[in-house]
């Protein structure tokens, strides 16, 4: 709410200046500056002025406020049309994947005239809104929550959010740095039509870079499934952002996890039955093969879930939150996972485990004396530089995501995928067509042959 306050009263002040320095330029005067969203294709950049002579060259500038280790911003030269009087510029966001709603997009224009003398537009803010909806807010300190279906949806959500922001710093010894919007749509459809490139399975998703939550939740399922999967994104978010690293560092996935599920409070039944499972029947995965992708779907899935949870509160019980936090700290400095943990609390991830198997009451497991070792740079849990990086959550019950973390990129990937599998596809299909024509005109020219032979 504060947030939006003072965009507001920042865009009135530019809008201010705008008009100001439109007035003063000499030659060229803007009469109109604006940009129209069309959340979330495209966002419509116009320019009109008024002029004897037109200017010889315009260019657009502009970007997004995000967390980002280098300023990013686009520069686009725009064609001046002299019969219209106005320069336009449209951002597709279909090629570069876009921004959560809520996010601020900052513009200026820059025209030259013939003689080379340049006027710049005051730098404007928009704010993308997701306007199909009639948003309600409620706030605490460093939150606002956005909702629009079930009266007692959004204050119930806010809870639990201001709950496991008190646990993280509490009892996890991890601060939140920057405020953060929870968008809570009504169902995970809603929630996906908002988001260009998104799994077509996913019910949440967070944009560590922007500080933004998105998630889908049916108000029948919000008390219990809307309540852990909030404190759960949260705690991903908060972990991005305590734990930034500009230098390549990230996190194992167990810890990443772990932690996420550790916020969320008390473990369900389901954890609880998936750890007394796995220590009956000795089933636990070493948990160096824990550091990458956790299983995809099913019962291996929610036991990598549980397991790393059960790693996590050990580390916690036994060494204490200000020794956690100082993991994370070492693992954004790029250091590998091995190491950070040697440099922290004196044993590798075998050596962790081991502990905790003994902590836990599971029979020693033989580990291999001379593990491949993985660097952290090698499996990037948070990408330090790219588009939103996204932390998908199914949106079915239970709570844990089926592909835990994963940079979405700008999901051109993705889009051309489908495209080269087609390109293949026609390919092969010429291929066979030549051969068979190939076949027949060999099939065709032996058979004369033999008749010529015949006839002779
Ligand atoms: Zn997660």
């Amino acid at each position: 709410m504060k947030r939006t306050v003072a965009g507001l009263l920042a865009t009135f002040i530019t809008c201010l200046a705008a008009v100001v320095a439109g007035a003063q330029t000499p030659g060229i005067t803007i009469t109109d500056n604006d940009a129209l969203v069309d959340f979330p294709n495209a966002v419509t950049f116009s320019l009109t002025y008024e002029g004897e002579v037109p200017p010889a060259d315009a260019e657009l500038s502009f970007g997004v406020d995000k967390f980002s280790c280098v300023e990013l911003q686009s520069q686009i030269p725009v064609a001046v049309d002299p019969v219209t009087n106005t320069l336009a510029w449209q951002w597709v966001m279909i090629r570069s994947g876009n921004p959560p709603p809520g996010t601020d997009v900052w513009w200026e224009w820059t025209l030259t005239d013939v003689d080379g003398n340049t006027m710049t537009t005051p730098r404007q803010t928009v704010t993308l809104t997701d306007d199909r909806f009639e948003w309600q807010t409620v706030s605490a300190e460093s939150i606002d929550l956005h909702w629009y279906r079930g009266d007692d949806v959004g204050p119930l959500l806010l809870d639990a959010a201001v709950a496991a922001q008190a646990r993280l710093e509490n009892e996890m010894g991890i601060t939140l740095q920057d405020d953060v919007d929870l968008w809570i749509y009504g169902d995970s459809g809603d929630m996906r039509n908002a988001v260009l490139y998104i799994q077509d399975w996913a019910g949440g998703v967070a944009f560590s870079e922007y500080n933004t939550i998105l998630i889908g939740v049916p108000p029948n399922i919000a008390q219990d499934w809307g309540v852990r999967t909030v404190a759960h994104e949260l705690a991903h978010l908060v972990t991005g952002q305590f734990g930034r690293s500009c230098v390549g560092g990230s996190r194992p996935t167990w810890l990443e996890e772990g932690l996420a599920s550790y916020a969320e409070g008390e473990p369900d039944e389901e954890t609880t039955l998936e750890l007394q499972n796995a220590l009956e029947n000795d089933s636990f995965t070493p948990l160096r093969s824990l550091n990458g992708s956790f299983p995809a779907h099913g019962g291996a899935a929610g036991a990598a879930y549980s397991q790393s949870y059960s790693v996590v509160d050990y580390l916690l019980d036994t060494y204490g939150q200000a020794q956690l936090a100082t993991l994370i700290a070492t693992l954004a400095t790029g250091e590998s996972y091995d190491d950070a943990l040697t440099a922290v609390y004196g044993f590798n991830i075998d050596g962790l485990e081991t502990e905790w198997r003994s902590a836990i009451g599971a029979a020693p497991r033989t580990i291999p004396p001379t593990p491949t070792p993985v660097a952290a740079i090698a499996i990037p849990t948070i990408p330090p530089i790219s588009a939103a990086q996204s932390v998908p959550t199914p949106s079915v019950y239970p709570t844990y995501e089926i592909a835990p973390i994963q940079s979405t990129g700008d999901g051109l990937g993705d889009l051309y995928r489908p495209l080269a599998q087609l390109t293949l596809l026609v390919c092969c299909g010429v291929m066979l067509l030549l051969l068979v024509a190939a076949l027949w005109l060999a099939l065709r020219h032996a058979r004369r042959k033999q008749e010529r032979a015949n006839e002779q």
